[in-house]
């Protein structure tokens, strides 16, 4: 493909904006257009489900670039807008407000949206979702007034909002459909580690079990709750719980229904190659949305900053002809009362968990090996076996696990096999 000309970009998230930064950086000289369905400008979601609904984190500083960074890097902002179509053919894509805008190269940098509740009472007054700033402006309020919580779900989101409404002195339940929590991100080992965490801190955790209705007069009062199978399939229904809000953390679903129908290749997201280039040479995707080859871990889609704001390194690179094959080691983090939990790799496919004591209080980390091979590193409150566990990945370095388990010897010392 010739060095394109006109370059449009499809979402307003953390990628958007890393991706129109790294454009300009690489010497893009053309048009850069950035359509969002928001009217917000690109900003960072981790501190949504933590300082920004706790109330201690100014709007302002969730924008990841202020609006002079887009008027110094000519980038034609087009916000409150969505994409309806993509004319692949003309090279066109259809906005919300009839404007057809042409592309040399188009990047689908379209994220993810949350899974919703479909029980009945899912449409009351006080069921809320963690997502958007406008989920958290609207669920701020609500949590004021509320003295019981209902949170559903037991990954990130869920935990880290059960970790605020217990901090913002509400009674709290949380239901996980899975007999354990994290069971999509996390090793088992942390998965007790933060369980225990959440109990000492007084949520009421209620595993392999989901809620089956929603029930008040124009608004939540109480939620119905039933064990799950382990097809979580609905098995029992066990009792109901008076609640004043719900707030729900169960995925999130890849926004790509435009591509879909401009009739590429989707999968549980956008398919890509390592450059982030779909089956259309013109077109691309990063980020959440983005289903991707990933070295050790196959075809994968990744739900995190790392990953938005690498990939959208790489996307500027291919969109400039100059690719560079994405494999960045997957980094995630997130705090939870006074724990901050670090991790580097993927907790998939191991067969060997070992797990470090820590020095601290509430400190350890969780080291996974496949096949004698260290795949990834969960720390709790222990930055140095995060960093230290993320370079041994990085380099291919896998350390006798029993000497990891020795908190007499110190990391720097073990050996790196
Ligand atoms: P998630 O990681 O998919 O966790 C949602 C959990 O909810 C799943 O483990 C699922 O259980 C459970 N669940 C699904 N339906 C349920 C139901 N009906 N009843 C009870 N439990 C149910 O997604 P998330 O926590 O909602 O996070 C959403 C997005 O935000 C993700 O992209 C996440 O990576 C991102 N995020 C990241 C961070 C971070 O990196 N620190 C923090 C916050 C959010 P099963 O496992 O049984 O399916």
């Amino acid at each position: 493909m010739a060095h394109p000309e006109r370059i449009v970009i499809v979402g307003a998230g953390h990628a958007s904006a890393q991706l129109c930064e790294s454009l300009r950086k690489n010497g893009h000289e053309g048009s850069i257009t950035l359509v969002g369905e928001e009217t917000w400008l690109p900003y960072q979601r981790p501190p949504l489900s933590k300082a920004y609904l706790l109330g201690d984190f100014e709007r302002e500083r969730l924008f990841v670039k202020p609006r002079t960074f887009y008027d110094d890097a000519r980038i034609d902002l087009r916000l409150g807008i969505r994409v309806e179509a993509i004319d692949r053919a003309a090279r066109t894509i259809r906005l919300s407000d009839g404007a057809d805008v042409p592309y040399d190269a188009l990047a689908l940098l379209t994220g993810a949206r949350v899974r919703p509740l479909d029980c009945p009472g899912a449409g009351l007054s006080g069921v809320h979702y963690v997502r958007g700033i406008d989920d958290i402006d609207g669920l701020m309020p609500a949590v004021e007034g509320a003295g019981s919580a209902v949170v559903v779900g037991g990954g990130y989101i869920g935990l880290e909002a059960a970790a605020v409404l217990r901090k913002r002195g509400l009674a709290v339940t949380l239901l996980h459909r899975s007999p354990r929590l994290l069971s999509r991100v996390a090793s088992a080992e942390t998965a007790r580690f933060i369980e225990t965490l959440h109990r000492e801190e007084g949520v009421d955790i209620r595993l392999g079990t989901t809620i089956s209705a929603i029930e008040g007069t124009g608004r939540v009062e109480r939620v119905g709750i039933e064990k799950t199978n382990a097809d979580h399939v609905a098995a029992d229904t066990q009792e109901e719980i008076p609640a004043d809000i719900v707030v729900a953390g169960i995925g999130v679903l890849p926004n790509q229904s435009l591509a879909v129908a401009a009739g590429l290749t989707t999968e549980d997201g956008i398919a890509v190659d390592e450059t982030c280039r779909t089956d259309d040479p013109a077109v691309f995707a990063a980020g959440d949305v983005a289903w991707h080859p990933h070295g050790h871990w196959g075809d994968i889609r990744l739900e995190s900053v790392q990953n938005a704001l690498d990939q959208a390194k790489a996307c500027a690179a291919a969109m400039l002809g100059d690719p560079v094959p994405y494999d960045a080691t997957p980094w995630f983090w997130s705090d939870q009362y006074d724990v901050k939990m670090q991790s580097a790799g993927l907790p998939q496919g191991y067969d060997r968990a070992v797990w470090r004591e820590g020095e601290k209080p509430r400190s350890g980390s969780c080291w996974l090996y496949a096949q004698d091979r260290l795949i990834c590193v969960e720390a709790m409150n222990d930055p140095r076996a995060y960093m230290t566990g993320k370079r041994w990945i990085e380099a291919g370095v896998s350390p006798d696990p029993d000497a990891i388990v020795n908190v007499a010897t110190p990391l720097k010392s073990v050996s790196a096999a």
